[in-house]
């Protein structure tokens, strides 16, 4: 392939291949795009995939905003990533594919990552005969103790694990087995962080343990027993897809109602997230514990070469990706006005 134009438009690789064959000799376009792409049919799929890419789009731009206050440059560059994901489209033989910037905060990529970790683990859990859930929490903190208090957590979570498996290992004890979620609450009245774990082991004999040995290693200035939570599980996958939706929450109830007693106006507190996103940065944010997966959870990357494709680009302007060439839409998505609305006046820099 002597011809060759390598572009890097957001990791696409375009390359230009001289056509060997028929009476024109001008160079033909091909695309190699990685992944299997999702099916074009799938259209709620992609009106809920245009609805993401919005939400993420609006929220990373008062991101970036915080990290240039912040002057985190780190930070700044990963949001612009993740701005750009998916922005450019391709569709071919009725896909779309498309790169994905990867970060944990994109909510395009984690509602990717998220069905395949479901897909991952729930036939493990659903051999387990009587699981429980686990939330495990700590004393909030302010913004400035977060990273090293969510740093303390799994640092403690880990001795608990290496001495149960020690002790089962001696024949004294039981080793534990489960999964586990770190996620972080911002209360917008105190203007404090609660970093916790949801956990889900395979029986009560872990659960009670887990709580028991959490609450003596950090003692009761950081931990008390009525903090803690172990509730028998009685839907398997439910418990899963809820631990795993965890992991990635952007809105915040402003007055702290219970989980599903929502306020009639959930913000989205931009400083306090990237607050939590800087603390969990270079941590697992799901792991598991005590077993191995049976599936591989990582599969290669798939390129295909493509020679008969259209290309899109996502417009803000118009919520949706349009073809170029023509002004075609691809999900003909119209987000609600309380959405636009809770976009335009419900996103707090301030409050942290
Ligand atoms: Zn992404």
């Amino acid at each position: 392939m002597e011809h060759q134009n390598v572009l890097s438009a957001f990791g696409e690789r375009q390359f230009n291949t001289l056509v060997q064959s028929g009476t024109n000799n001008s160079p033909k376009q091909t695309k190699i795009v990685a992944g299997e792409g999702i099916p074009i049919e799938k259209e709620i799929g992609l009106k809920n995939r245009a609805k993401r890419k919005m939400l993420t789009q609006k929220i990373c731009l008062k991101l970036i905003d915080v990290s240039e206050a912040k002057q985190n440059e780190r930070s700044k560059k990963s949001f612009w990533n993740t701005y750009h994901c998916q922005n450019k489209l391709v569709k071919a033989n009725g896909r779309i594919y498309g790169d994905f910037c990867k970060n944990r905060f994109c909510t395009l990529c984690s509602s990717i990552r998220k069905a395949a970790i479901i897909n991952t683990y729930l036939t493990e859990i659903l051999d387990w005969d009587n699981p429980y859930f686990v939330t495990l929490t700590c004393k909030s903190c302010p913004a400035k103790s977060l990273k090293n208090r969510v740093t303390q957590m799994l640092r403690g979570f880990r001795i608990i694990l290496d001495r149960n498996k020690k002790r089962n290992q001696r024949g004294t004890g039981i080793k534990l087995v489960g999964l586990k979620a770190l996620e972080c609450n911002f209360n917008p009245i105190r203007k404090t962080y609660n970093p916790h774990f949801h956990i889900i082991v395979a029986n009560k004999e872990m659960a009670d343990l887990l709580v028991e040995q959490w609450c003596s290693l950090l003692t009761s200035k950081f931990a008390t027993k009525a903090a803690q939570n172990a509730t028998e599980i009685w839907d398997k996958e439910k418990a899963l897809i809820e631990i795993v939706k965890y992991s990635s929450k952007i809105f915040t109830d402003p007055e702290m109602k219970k989980r599903g007693k929502s306020g009639q106006n959930p913000q989205v507190y931009a400083a306090a997230l990237h607050n939590i996103i800087e603390a969990f940065r270079g941590h697992r944010v799901f792991d598991r514990f005590g077993f191995n997966t049976s599936k591989k959870s990582t599969k290669e990357p798939k390129y295909i070469e493509l020679s008969d494709y259209e290309n899109l680009t996502y417009s803000m302007e118009d919520f949706d990706w349009v073809f170029s060439g023509n002004d075609k839409k691809l999900t003909n998505y119209m987000p609600a006005a309380k959405t636009l609305d809770i976009l335009s006046n419900n996103i707090d820099t301030f409050n942290e």
